[in-house]
């Protein structure tokens, strides 16, 4: 029997929109559906590429197998380096310094998680600083870098170090260009300067480019950036603005010269009115400064970044302006909008690359048929929203979680009012270092743990069942995970080295 025309498949996707977001949904629709469905790309090499977007959360890896990418020709097309985590400095207080590492604390015991008993430990003064029972926190500030070797023992913190990359954002577009055109993704040049909706239903049917081809199909995916064309410039679908809980909206951004080895980590430094990023790469370092127009004027924050680089500038400082917070529907009627043009969070994490693929993978599990059953969208929409919420209560614990009041933009920041869900993780940790992941919220125990003490959030008490373990033994274990964490990261190559081993980039023209 024919398929009722409702039932109809979707044959046709067009995606707007070349930056990661566009071709990352063009990488991994055309490998999944492979030639069931026809997938077209639009881009503008006038407009460009937004061309920030260098560091990753481990994340990244699934997807890549998604695409059966090589790690190392991989790491060598896009001039990356690895990434164990993030270096915070002077984020509670000036001249602090934590960092939020990837993989896990310690080894957990009975009911408890590791920290519980650090916790425990540390209030008779026979523990150390937490970053020294986790191999990632260890290995990161002494440059030391690996991927878990295949015959590491299955109860080695070798066998199982996380870790991400950081990459040229540029090279990263092109990469993924060259897979997806090779999977059967038909590529156009040109600028979109009209969307065609059908009259009484609105969705979109066709989008018409400057020098007159029409583009239609049955599902668009909106990567146009912060344009968003088709999700708000057509639909109108509306934007929540998280503004006055993470006032940042502008940065400035400039590669210099690489000075020394790539550091395995992204180093995020608090300035007066913001922060400011510094990421390795193995032919530069990427540099910039977030900040709040409400706290620091352009040509101030430009001189605290050019005054603080490592290496000589290779451009001009670029500005970017934005405005944190997401779509109010990041799918509406037939458009699906992933990456910026969906929203923004301050790369503060490095969670943005990650919310494209993890909308990506969304479309995947919800993909309609033509019928486009609101149930799909509703249940899209509300996921995405919960993704976006947890992050971005994330970032904000970093800025709000702070004793600094050295400018008006932390007495900000400290004092504000902040989400309610925020608050009671707060809470709850200060009771008793608690941590509950709710649902599918991005980060986990570790996370939350390393930056609520890395910020200064010191738990009051301890969960009671770490009395039920012998002190004896609860002191044993401490003291054991920090000898094998040692001892592990002592095994352990520079990461430079591992680099020049096995993904050493050609050096560019
Ligand atoms: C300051 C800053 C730092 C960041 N750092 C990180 C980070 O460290 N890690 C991370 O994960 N993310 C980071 N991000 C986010 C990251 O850059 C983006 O999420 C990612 O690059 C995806 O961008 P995009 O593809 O959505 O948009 P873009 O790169 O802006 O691409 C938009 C595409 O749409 C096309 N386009 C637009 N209008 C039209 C039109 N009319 N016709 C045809 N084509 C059109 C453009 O040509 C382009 O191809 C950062 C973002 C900012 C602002």
């Amino acid at each position: 029997m024919p398929h009722s025309q409702t039932k109809r498949p979707i044959r046709t996707i067009a995606i707007i929109g070349g930056g990661s977001a566009g071709w990352m949904s063009a990488a991994a629709i055309s490998k999944s559906f492979g030639a069931d469905i026809q997938v077209q790309l639009v881009e503008s090499e006038e407009i460009g590429l937004i061309g920030v977007g260098e560091a990753t959360v481990p994340h990244l890896s699934a997807f890549n197998r998604l695409l059966g990418i090589d790690e190392a020709e991989f790491v060598r097309q896009t001039q990356g380096t690895f990434k164990l985590g993030i270096q915070f400095n002077d984020w509670g207080n000036i001249g602090d310094s934590y960092v939020h590492g990837f993989g896990t604390i310690g080894r957990d015991l009975g009911l408890m998680p590791f920290h519980q008993y650090w916790l425990k430990a540390r209030a008779t003064g026979q523990a150390k600083d937490i970053s020294l029972y986790s191999l990632n926190t260890v290995a990161a500030p002494l440059g030391k870098f690996m991927v878990a070797p295949s015959d590491a023992p299955a109860n080695s913190p070798l066998a199982e170090i996380a870790y991400a990359y950081h990459f040229d954002a540029v090279l990263y577009a092109r990469y993924l260009r060259k897979l997806a055109e090779a999977q059967g993704v038909k590529r156009t040049e040109g600028k979109v300067i009209a969307v065609h909706q059908n009259s009484e239903s609105g969705f979109v049917e066709s989008v018409q480019l400057e020098n007159g081809t029409t583009i239609a199909a049955d599902l668009f995916i909106d990567c146009t950036g912060f344009r968003a064309l088709l999700i708000e410039d057509t639909l109108h679908a509306g934007f929540e603005d998280w503004t006055h809980w993470l006032p940042c909206d502008r940065a400035l951004a400039v590669p210099c010269e690489k000075i020394g080895a790539p550091t395995p980590y992204t180093r995020s430094t608090a300035r007066q009115a913001g922060w400011q990023w510094r990421i390795p790469l193995q032919h530069r370092t990427g540099n910039g400064y977030v900040y709040s127009s409400q706290f620091i004027n352009d040509a101030d924050a430009a001189d605290v970044l050019l005054k603080s680089i490592d290496g000589r500038p290779i451009s001009d400082p670029k500005p970017i302006r934005f405005t944190t917070g997401k779509r109010r529907k990041l799918w509406d009627k037939n458009v699906i909008a992933i990456g910026l043009a969906g929203g923004f969070l301050e790369p503060l994490e490095s969670t943005a690359i990650f919310l494209i693929q993890s909308g990506i993978s969304r479309l995947m599990s919800l993909f309609p048929n033509m019928d486009f059953d609101p149930a799909l969208q509703k249940t899209y929409n509300a996921q995405a929203s919960f993704e976006y919420e947890r992050i971005r209560d994330f970032i904000i614990l970093h800025y709000h979680a702070t004793e600094r009041d050295d400018s008006d933009f932390w007495n900000y920041v400290r004092t504000m009012s902040v989400p309610d869900a925020l608050k009671s993780y707060m809470d709850l940790f200060s009771a008793n270092g608690q941590f509950f992941r709710e649902g599918t919220e991005m980060f986990g125990l570790t996370s939350w743990v390393q930056v609520m003490l890395g910020q200064g959030i010191m738990p009051r008490n301890y969960h009671p069942a770490v009395d039920w373990v012998k002190n004896d033994d609860m002191l044993s274990l401490v003291h054991h995970v920090e000898k094998v964490v040692a001892s592990n990261v002592a095994l352990m190559p520079r990461h430079e080295d591992f680099i020049a081993r096995h993904c050493a980039a050609r050096p560019m023209q």
